[in-house]
């Protein structure tokens, strides 16, 4: 089975699919690896250190024409699948629950399309593909060092001649894998750091890391299903953001990882309670985004000064700015994952397993992924519920909710939604099949 890793196209993606080593594994377990040249260059990864890994280094136009399998980190753009052909394969974080109309249209490609970010997290035969936490946590380490490099103090206590210097008070809220790492971060460089999730298990985790949990008196528990949390009720919204304003106000920095999957990420820094903060105070807001992030008035990728001197910085894609680290940790998920899928030679699809039911999002010309199926019947009671092929001029490419698990009660609760966490606490152990 030939292997292509493609240069990223993303502006600002610094990442690449595979690592050297990554390549010498694939290599000895029976893959041909291909290269675009320069793809690892944004890494520090050069075509020679690949070269002799085993890969064979090409052009673009060579990568696309002989991989079985294309090997990314974000998203192809356009002008990649053009050059895409029927039946090839491509893995990537596809993000196809935000980004729907690509699924379609590599479907319509007839491309049998894998999404790193729709691994089933809970699975424990998983648990080596989970790409999400891999680059969660880079994240939440870099978040830190940003707050830490924009705060005009030190974070440790330091005494000196000059005079003795406090240590920096860090809020950190929602402590998912981002979060804690973030927390363990900001302890290592010696701040104060207390922290607080709306899914109360984790107080342990913080505590473990040297962190004080801050429980909120107006909120109760909102874990949710599979680990992840639920969104709040209006009421609990409320009741939260004002408990939480009075902490914000004595911290020297606040970083925000607040997610509920499939849902815009919860508010949790009103105008109000920037404009209560210090100045000189820092927020990283690693929930930015362009539907809006954990800070109100916070854009991702941009830093903004508020009227009272608080610096609230938008996260971009931090993973991107470890691109070395983020590479070799994305490189052992997607192996493991091609490992798992692949048997003598070939891509083994198999829509009867659980794991393989989350990562697959197109397949044959149709999407297939449960959790994309449109919930209006798109076909008249008499017509076949499923064409045999997809037509070549269609808008949009067919959808077949056949494969949907048995249990999908994980399938989201909307169309902009949650990553497929199978959610069951499956015991199943197995290994890799190949
Ligand atoms: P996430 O990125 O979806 O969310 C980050 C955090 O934000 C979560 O801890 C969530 O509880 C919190 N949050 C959401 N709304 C909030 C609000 N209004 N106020 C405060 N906090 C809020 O989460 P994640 O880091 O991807 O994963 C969450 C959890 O899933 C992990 O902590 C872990 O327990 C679980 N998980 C399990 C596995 C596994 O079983 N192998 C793998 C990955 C994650």
């Amino acid at each position: 089975m030939k292997v292509a890793v493609l240069r990223e196209t993303a502006s600002g993606e610094r990442r690449v699919a595979l690592v050297p080593e990554a390549v010498a594994k694939l290599q000895a377990a029976g893959f041909e690896v291909l290269l675009q040249s320069g793809a690892g260059d944004g890494a520090w990864l050069t075509d020679d250190s690949f070269a002799e890994a085993g890969a064979s280094i090409v052009d673009r136009a060579e990568a696309l024409a002989a991989a079985d399998v294309l090997l990314m980190v974000g998203k192809p753009d356009e002008a990649t699948i053009s050059g895409l052909r029927k039946g090839q394969a491509i893995v990537g974080l596809l993000a196809p629950l935000t980004d729907p109309a690509l699924a379609t249209r590599l479907a319509q490609a007839g491309v049998t399309a894998i999404s790193m970010d729709m691994i089933p997290r809970t699975l424990p035969r998983a648990q080596s593909m989970d790409a999400l936490s891999s680059q969660a946590n880079i994240a939440g380490y870099k978040a830190a060092l940003v707050a830490a490099a924009a705060y005009g103090r030190f974070f440790p206590l330091l005494i000196t001649a000059a005079g003795t210097a406090r240590p920096a008070k860090v809020l950190v809220l929602g402590t998912g894998v981002a979060g804690l790492q973030a927390i363990g971060t900001a302890r290592r460089l010696g701040a104060v750091v207390s922290a607080y999730d709306v899914r109360p298990e984790t107080r342990a985790e913080v505590e473990s890391l040297g962190g004080t949990f801050i429980e909120l008196t107006s909120v109760g528990s909102a874990a949710g299903a599979g680990g992840y949390a639920r969104a709040l009720t209006e009421e609990e919204r409320q009741a939260q953001q004002d408990e939480l304003a009075g902490h914000i106000a004595a911290q020297d920095v606040v970083i925000t990882t607040a997610q509920v999957p499939g849902r815009r990420p919860p508010l949790l820094i009103t105008s109000h309670a920037l404009k209560a903060m210090t100045p000189g105070s820092v927020i990283v807001d690693m929930g930015a985004s362009e539907l809006g992030g954990n800070v109100a008035g916070s854009r991702p990728g941009e830093t903004i000064v508020t009227e009272n001197g608080v610096t609230v910085i938008g996260a971009g894609s931090l993973p991107s700015t470890m691109p070395t680290a983020a590479s070799a940790m994305y490189a052992r998920n997607v192996s493991a994952l091609l490992q798992y899928l692949v048997k003598d030679g070939a891509l083994a699809i198999d829509r009867d397993d659980d794991l393989q039911a989350g990562v697959l999002i197109t397949h044959d010309g149709r999407v297939v992924h449960p959790a994309l199926a449109d919930p209006a019947p798109a076909e008249p009671a008499a017509a076949p519920a499923e064409p045999a092929t997809a037509p070549a001029d269609s808008a949009a490419a067919p959808v077949d909710s056949a494969a949907a698990p048995a249990d999908s009660e994980t399938a989201p609760v909307d169309s902009a939604a949650a990553p497929a966490d199978s959610a069951g606490g499956t015991a199943d152990v197995d290994g890799p099949a190949h």
